[in-house]
């Protein structure tokens, strides 16, 4: 079965068909035509499959607000065909038990890649290392290690995390949160939450975890990457380890592209995450790192939840948004359409170097002949207001209900099959 797409802007670049059959991307002059399954791509661009480094799909433990197969549906629908499943499910991903149970619930589901990250310490209580070494070796072949959710605040244990990484070539991706100044905290710490009454939490806990870590990084010769930068202060950190040679990666969930605390003014607990929401000024510098490498990936941090986890007090409520479905529609607002990145500097941050960090293949040659054929089209012309029923996981805490996003992904093929068509989830195989 060959997929003849004519008419794409790759990577945003001038039209051109792209030929998928088998598992890979063939040379559109040397196929049989006349036997094709045509799709008309004018007018849409043509992405790499794009690759989440970090997202929470809450199996096991978590089923009535996420499962690996619910998540998967979501990430289809937003583009992704490679999702990395964050370690702080219960049981938390701290065996190879664990790993293999999502790393095999992934295959069962179809439709992406899901590469489980491994816990850094047993029950991610920041006490002991996990046995590292085994989650690498384990049939899940963990690269990326995480306490997200948590910080690895011990200094000592930190650094003996950086060390084994270096030796399994693999990555420690810090939950950066110094606990100690934001007890009791819920939303960015400045005049509003004093205003609001409500917990501060200063942008100084994450820029000081940074550069410690950065420190101890370099210290390892290890690979860093840094969770969800959300103040400029971070930015900061980050591009002066950069520029002393210090091995840092570093990611920017969609939201923190886009919203600022100024929506906590409702107490709708959909705008609690955490980190928090910051100010304009945070936005305005995370957007301009992104654009200019200093960060390098888009991650979701996608965090459903119950509609029972939400529907309490802001004080009391969970920290997260879903965010799989809308990524690349918030990305394509606040990067593209402002000028500050083109479609291919897209698919670097949400595909190519994600794929990198978390040492997944096939990413490298993004839409190449030979290339295997994650391709995702999307139509950057379509505008669309978020509403729940059209979200495909299983919560719909998104802070993006009831607002207009631009872009819509309307297909997308895995490793050649296809898994997305006319915006709508393809359950069975198609053409083979
Ligand atoms: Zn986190």
């Amino acid at each position: 079965m060959t997929t003849l797409l004519t008419g794409a802007a790759v990577l945003g670049g001038e039209p051109r068909d792209l030929a998928i059959e088998g598992d890979a991307l063939v040379d559109p002059s040397a196929i049989d035509r006349d036997r094709a399954e045509v799709i008309d791509a004018s007018g849409l661009i043509a992405l790499p499959g794009l690759v989440d480094l970090h997202a929470h799909l809450r199996q096991p433990g978590g089923e009535q607000a996420e499962t690996v197969a619910s998540g998967v549906r979501a990430a289809a629908a937003g583009g992704f065909t490679c999702v990395f499943a964050m370690a702080n499910t219960n049981p938390v991903a701290d065996t190879p038990a664990v790993v293999e149970q999502v790393h095999r619930l992934g295959l069962e589901a179809g439709l992406a890649t899901v590469r489980p990250i491994g816990a850094v310490t047993v029950g991610l209580a920041g006490e002991r290392l996990a046995d590292m070494t085994m989650l690498a070796r384990s049939a899940a072949r963990v690269t990326v290690f995480s306490d997200d959710g948590h910080c690895v605040h011990d200094a000592e244990l930190m650094r003996r995390a950086l060390e084994h990484a270096a030796a399994l070539d693999a990555v420690v991706a810090q939950h950066a949160q110094d606990p100690a100044l934001t007890r009791g905290a819920v939303m960015h710490e400045g005049p509003l939450s004093a205003e609001l009454g409500l917990g501060g939490w200063p942008s100084v806990a994450e820029a000081s975890i940074v550069a410690r870590d950065a420190m101890l990084a370099e210290l390892a010769g290890a690979r860093l990457h840094v969770c969800h930068v959300s103040t400029a202060e971070t930015v900061e950190v980050v591009r002066a380890a950069k520029a002393r040679g210090v091995r840092i990666t570093a990611e920017v969930a969609p939201h923190h592209l886009l919203l600022t605390e100024e929506l906590v003014r409702s107490y709708d607990a959909r705008f609690k995450v955490n980190p928090p929401l910051r100010t304009d000024a945070d936005v305005r510098a995370l957007r301009e790192a992104l654009a200019d490498g200093t960060i390098d990936i888009v991650a979701t941090d996608h965090a459903p939840h119950a509609p029972e986890a939400k529907l309490t007090a802001f004080a009391d409520a969970a920290f997260g948004m879903v965010g799989l479905e809308t990524a690349l529609s918030v990305v394509q607002m606040a990067c593209v359409e402002t000028g500050l990145m083109d479609w291919a500097g897209v698919a670097r941050a949400m595909s190519t170097t994600p794929a990198a960090i978390g040492r997944e293949p096939g990413y490298d040659a993004p839409l190449e002949i030979g290339a295997p054929a994650h391709v995702v089209l999307v139509d950057p012309a379509a505008r669309a207001v978020v509403e729940e029923r059209h979200l495909r996981g299983r919560s719909a805490n998104s802070p993006y209900l009831g607002r207009e996003l631009p872009g819509r992904v309307l297909h997308v093929w895995h490793a050649g099959r296809r898994t997305l068509a006319d915006g709508r989830i393809v359950t069975e195989e198609v053409g083979r």
